[in-house]
């Protein structure tokens, strides 16, 4: 008996051991924090410094829109303390990659706070044409598509949700693409800080001041951008892209962005949305069309090439580039996404 209950005791000692050693791990080491891609990573690494283990889903040039979800993903998720996503049903994968991966943390929805904007643009012609045309000619392409897109919905609910994405162009009542306004941005650093300084609160004063420095500097830019695009005329700042990821940054500086694709990559463009946007871009003398560095650039290059506009240069809608390209981090990517047009629409 006192064998086994040496035995019972060294058990006993090596299970507190077991569930007390990654406790003490976790209070003095870096959180463990998932951003969903590689705009929030970059403003996370920004605020947390070497205070996170930061993993990043969706990484450079990557399509948040359609990205498939790994199992190392959902094991990161599970490990994670803090999960920081977009929202606004940008990440569409997102509910499936939580359940299986039993997240026990904090989700911080980086949008919380902010005024997205509707789906609906109203004001553009394009949208109109929709309108009337949307269940006709986009009826095959959807039906296409929802094979790869939706192979778990089936049936009644497969059209049902065929149904709600013609409504609201594939996403859900809002535009999630609100990173595109620097504005919009403070409200993310805003939101990440408060989740970061709650789960270690011992490095609050960190983050703050890593805040303070971060929304300096996009203020800052903010300003710039103002002053270049100032000097473009009003007539020059519709362009073309090849989805409709910019309407936040039109609104804060007065482009209008018009797009072959939705809101989301994950839908083709029409035969007819296509003929649509050339006829546009001929009848209001549209001068550059835009690639994006996430997708194929053919459309837009054909779209170039059967009418007067120049392709412009690559906007970055919703990835970093490496850290060798023109936007390996966020405010360079807005930086150069600004001054790309400002140099193709300059007269
Ligand atoms: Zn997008």
């Amino acid at each position: 008996m006192p064998t086994l209950r040496a035995f019972l005791n060294s058990v006993a000692t090596v299970l507190v051991l077991s569930i007390a050693a990654p406790a003490t791990a976790q209070s003095d080491g870096p959180i463990p924090v998932v951003a969903t891609f590689s705009i929030l990573g970059d403003m996370v690494k920004r605020i947390g410094g070497q205070h996170v283990a930061l993993t990043t889903l969706v990484g450079p040039d990557g399509d948040t829109h359609v990205y498939q979800p790994t199992p190392a993903d959902a094991r990161a998720v599970s490990e994670a303390k803090i999960l920081v996503v977009n929202g606004l049903e940008f990440e569409g994968w997102l509910d499936r990659l939580i359940d299986a991966s039993n997240f026990r943390g904090t989700r911080v929805v980086a949008t919380d706070g902010i005024k997205p904007l509707s789906n609906e643009h109203d004001d553009h012609d394009m949208h109109d044409d929709h309108a009337k045309h949307d269940d006709h000619d986009k009826h095959d392409d959807h039906a296409k598509h929802d094979d790869h897109a939706k192979h778990d919905d089936h049936d009644k609910r497969d059209d049902h949700a065929k149904h709600d994405d013609h409504e609201g162009h594939d996403h859900g009542a809002f535009d999630p693409h609100a990173w595109q306004s620097l504005r919009n941005a403070v409200a993310y650093v805003n939101n990440i800080t408060a989740a970061l300084a709650l789960a270690n609160p011992v490095n609050a004063a960190d983050f703050y001041q890593n805040r303070a420095a971060y929304v300096a500097e996009i203020k800052n830019l903010d300003s710039k951008i103002r002053e270049v695009v100032a000097k473009l005329p009003v007539k020059n700042r519709t362009v073309v892209t090849s989805h409709d990821a910019f309407q936040y940054f039109g609104r804060d500086y007065g482009f209008e962005f018009v797009a072959p694709q939705g809101l989301s990559t994950e839908s083709e463009a029409s035969a007819k949305d296509v003929a649509r946007l050339i006829r546009q871009i001929r009848k209001q003398g549209i001068r550059a069309v835009f690639i994006e560095n996430i997708g194929d650039p053919r459309l837009l290059k054909r779209i170039a090439d059967e009418t007067q506009a120049v392709i412009g240069g690559t906007l970055y809608p919703g990835a970093l580039s490496g850290p060798d390209g023109p936007a390996p981090s966020y405010l360079d990517l807005m930086r150069h996404n600004a001054m790309t047009l400002a140099e193709a629409l300059t007269p």
